[in-house]
């Protein structure tokens, strides 16, 4: 926009546009809408074109962080932020080249025998001068960046390999659940990924579950649910993460590939006396008991808590409780072959 009084008319014309996009348009007999994200940037401070284009850039990747279907307006400071990110995301990518991802596992409890059923393998990056990163400081970044797939992939592979030492060895089996992200769900190749890491681990298809979360996995159609369909059919479990939070309709979960449901800790949270009703949660495990799947509750912190879920019948507990995310040979020493809820006792 070319002779503007002031930045703010810029503004202005950038909601003028989505204005104009917001009617319906009519393609092959179908009325779609759309909307649309505008990053504006002004020569206001000088610079040249490829800096307005770059900071524009910038100011629509924040615009699109914040919800999209707005405008926003380039500031220095998003200019750093993006720096950081792109530093961040070129670190990662050559990290997981240099073997700097690893797993945690975090143990998952019988409530009938306090025995370990499996775990859970969590990905951390041990950043040569950060230190030990969490996967929420960088699996956006990976997600948005096309990265997470290679993760997704180490992990998978990762994870399959510690569940056939642990089989093949005086330990015995431990079922190993993995993380697999939306992206790497609905881009292409996730079955041929499964195989692979199964084929390479020579693992046993059984030992090995897939979480996706409810917001993921639930919504799709065809594809994505025939993809299920076909790694389920390999003998892998499937696991729906963060059960409770999809806002999906719960009656598809009736015939939809699915072996366990993970009720998300917001929910476990709220329980917060052994007597008082927690609805949700029983609604939860009562629905899910009767499709005949295993319900594991994540976020387990207290003992209330545990008692209470024990007295629903909850399947499986996971949290800080039974113990945090650990390295593999302390999996071994303080859960294999021993009755947790009396450890914890
Ligand atoms: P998630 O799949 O829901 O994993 C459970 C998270 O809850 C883990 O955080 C775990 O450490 C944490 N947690 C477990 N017990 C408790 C508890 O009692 N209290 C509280 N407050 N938290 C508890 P973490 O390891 O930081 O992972 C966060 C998320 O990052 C995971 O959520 C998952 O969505 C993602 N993630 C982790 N590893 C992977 C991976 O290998 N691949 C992908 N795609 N995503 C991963
Ligand atoms: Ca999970
Ligand atoms: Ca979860």
């Amino acid at each position: 926009l070319e002779d503007l009084a002031e930045p703010a008319a810029a503004a202005r014309a950038a909601d003028g546009i989505r204005d104009a996009l917001r009617a319906p348009f009519s393609v092959g007999g179908r009325v779609l809408t759309i909307t649309a994200t505008i990053g504006v940037a002004t020569s206001s401070g000088g610079g040249i074109a490829g800096d307005v284009v770059r900071n524009a850039d910038s100011a629509l990747y924040v615009g699109k962080a914040e919800g999209k279907d707005r405008h926003a307006v380039f500031s220095e400071h998003m200019h750093a932020t993006a720096m950081e990110r792109l530093t961040l995301e070129q670190d990662l990518r050559a990290g997981i080249g240099r073997g700097e991802l690893m797993l945690l596992y975090q143990p998952k409890i019988d409530t009938r025998t306090g025995r370990m059923t499996g775990v859970e393998a969590l990905v951390r990056w041990n950043h040569p001068v950060r230190g030990l990163i969490a996967p929420s400081d960088f699996i956006p970044i990976a997600e948005q960046s096309g990265l997470i797939n290679d993760i997704d992939t180490w992990v998978l592979n990762a994870a399959c390999h510690q569940a056939q030492a642990w089989a093949t060895s005086p330990t015995g089996s431990v079922p190993v659940a993995v993380n697999v992200s939306g992206r790497s769900l609905v881009s292409c190749g996730l079955v041929e990924r499964v195989l692979d890491a199964l084929d390479m681990s020579h693992l046993d298809p059984r030992l090995l579950e897939l979480e996706i979360t409810e917001s993921a996995a639930i919504p799709q159609e065809g594809r994505a649910l025939g993809l299920l369909q076909t790694i389920r059919d390999l003998g892998v479990r499937i696991a729906i993460d963060d059960f409770g939070t999809g806002y999906s309709v719960l009656s598809r979960l009736q015939g939809f590939p699915v072996d366990t449901l993970k009720i998300d800790l917001s929910f476990v949270r709220a329980i917060v006396s052994e007597t008082a009703p927690a609805p949700i949660v029983d609604a939860m495990i009562a629905m899910g008991l009767s499709l005949g799947l295993t319900i594991v509750a994540e976020g387990v912190e207290t003992e209330t808590q545990r008692a209470y879920l024990v007295k629903r019948h909850c399947s499986e507990l996971q949290g800080y409780l039974i113990s945090r995310p650990i390295p593999a040979a302390e999996v071994v020493e303080r859960f294999v072959s021993r009755s947790v809820i009396a450890a914890v006792a």
